[in-house]
């Protein structure tokens, strides 16, 4: 773990291997920590925080820029670590670590921005104020699948904005976040500001921590309700990014090349395995078989392997269970009468043999009731649906409890538009892939949880707002 700017072991000394989905093999040890190491990082982040608060900004600044470098400079070692314990292929990886420094230098450029504001009051002897503060320790949950990502969005803005913090990775996946966090010190970060704690439990024990002040957690839904009872004991402020199944449209008119590669990537990439993923398919008629082939063509061309080979293009699934319950998935949807157009079964050879590996898979004509439909697809599996026009896609895609993002193809400016007001989500994206950006609010609706990450909005939300009367100073 990483407390007080120094790695250390548990105090109780105990450890757990991390180990590669592609081939089970274990890549690293990982410090098993408990409780009372959670209460070490807490007493370091609250020694770090007055000093951290009380730097001049652009001074605070400075220091997340070189931070941000010292990981670049690292950027190679830290993807094939990623690459190693969570199955994806080396170039996500690399990208994943490359923009980790972007958006730290995103926010670093906005710690002076952060701004309070005068308010008039209707008395003109007095002056009202509203100021922007740091809340103080804060901690931060990710899980596997984007791991470096999903830490970047909380201890990015958090940082910037002056708290300190408490990053707890998923367990099966600490090494690579261990590494970014050792580079930032390297790179000048003082000791205390962000501290990694890794071990059973300890998520729990982070939201119900008295001295830490905001959670933000990404993960399932299932999680995130238990997140939420737990945080009502401390009254935590809470950021919850959870489970999704993005809907997205087709319709008669879209430019269908674009459409289906970028359906292609925003399905498979990761194993399909990210919360923005496409994961539900809604094609008008005119042109569902065109695309259906379309997508056949280039979903069967997908290179699947060791993420660590330059030419694979989509890794295994990161757990066991996890492809398992895909494959469930997919057999309640042909029970129900779905066609499957290709996948649907275990890569066969020795290379396949000791990962979680499953064939990319798309399945037609998929049964409005059809779990693929109605729970999230943590995996790479795409279920296609006929919509007649708009109205129909526009109320399939709102039918589900999850509210994450939504997209549409479309040459119609009018069909974009009603889609853009329609679409039960945080995000929409038109004729364009389902990417996430630094600089824009990410996050969802409904089940999909609430508050955003990213964006001013994102850094905002690690301030406290305290107003501020001041009367007669004569
Ligand atoms: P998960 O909920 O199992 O675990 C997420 C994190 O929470 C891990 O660090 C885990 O150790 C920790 N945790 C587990 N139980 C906890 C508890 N009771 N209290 C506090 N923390 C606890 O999720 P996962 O399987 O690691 O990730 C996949 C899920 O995350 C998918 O549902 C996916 O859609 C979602 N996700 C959402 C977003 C988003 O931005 N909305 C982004 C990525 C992933």
């Amino acid at each position: 773990m990483i407390i007080d700017g120094r790695p250390v072991e548990a105090i109780s000394g105990r450890t757990r291997a991390v180990r590669n989905p592609a081939s089970g093999e274990a890549v690293g040890d990982v410090p098993w920590g408990g409780p009372e190491d959670l209460e070490r990082a807490v007493d370091a982040a609250s020694r770090a925080f007055p000093s951290w608060s009380g730097l001049p900004a652009r001074e605070r600044a400075s220091i997340l820029v070189e931070a941000s470098r010292a990981v670049d400079s690292r950027a190679e070692e830290i993807a094939g670590t990623l690459t190693g314990e969570q199955g994806k292929p080396l170039a996500e990886a690399l990208g994943e670590v490359t923009r980790f420094g972007e958006q730290m230098r995103w926010y670093a450029e906005m710690a002076d921005k952060i701004y309070g504001t005068q308010v008039p009051l209707g008395d003109p002897s007095l002056l009202g104020l509203t100021l922007r503060e740091p809340l103080g320790v804060t901690g931060a949950i990710a899980p596997w699948n984007h791991p470096l990502t999903l830490a970047r969005n909380k201890l990015g803005p958090a940082l910037a904005a002056g708290n300190t913090m408490i990053l707890k990775p998923a367990t099966t996946t600490p090494l690579s976040t261990l590494a970014v966090v050792a580079a930032m010190h390297e790179g000048g970060l003082p000791a205390g500001v962000l501290n990694v704690v890794v071990g059973e439990g300890l998520g729990s024990e982070v939201v119900r921590h008295p001295r830490i002040k905001k959670v933000g957690f990404t993960g399932s839904t299932a999680t995130g309700r238990q997140v939420m009872a737990a945080a009502a004991g401390t009254l935590k402020k809470l950021v919850l990014e959870l489970g999704g199944s993005d809907p997205c449209i087709v319709l008669d008119d879209a430019d269908l090349e674009s459409a289906a590669a970028v359906i292609t990537a925003g399905r498979f990439s990761n194993c399909g395995q990210t919360c923005r993923g496409i994961k539900r398919l809604y094609v008008q008629e005119g042109v569902y078989d065109a695309l259906v082939d379309r997508l056949s063509k280039a979903v069967s061309a997908i290179e699947v392997g060791d993420g660590a080979r330059p030419a694979v293009r989509m890794g295994p699934l990161h757990t066991a269970g996890q492809r398992e319950e895909v494959e469930e998935q997919i057999s309640d949807a042909l029970d129900r009468g779905a066609t499957l157009v290709c996948g649907g079964h275990r890569p066969e050879g020795h290379d396949f043999a000791a990962g979680n590996f499953l064939a990319p898979t798309l399945l037609a004509d998929v049964d409005g009731d059809a779990r693929v439909l109605s729970e999230e697809v943590f995996g790479p599996c795409l279920p296609i649906v006929r919509i007649h026009d708009l109205e129909e896609g526009l109320s399939e895609a709102n039918r589900s409890r999850y509210g994450l993002g939504a997209s549409i193809w479309t040459a119609s400016m009018a069909s974009a538009w009603r889609a853009a007001r329609a679409f039960e989500a945080g995000f929409v994206w038109v004729n364009t892939a389902p990417s996430a950006y630094y600089q824009l609010p990410f996050g969802g609706t409904k089940e999909s949880g609430f508050g955003r990450e990213n964006g001013i909005e994102g850094l905002l939300d690690y301030t406290d707002v305290k107003s501020v009367v001041f009367g007669d100073l004569g």
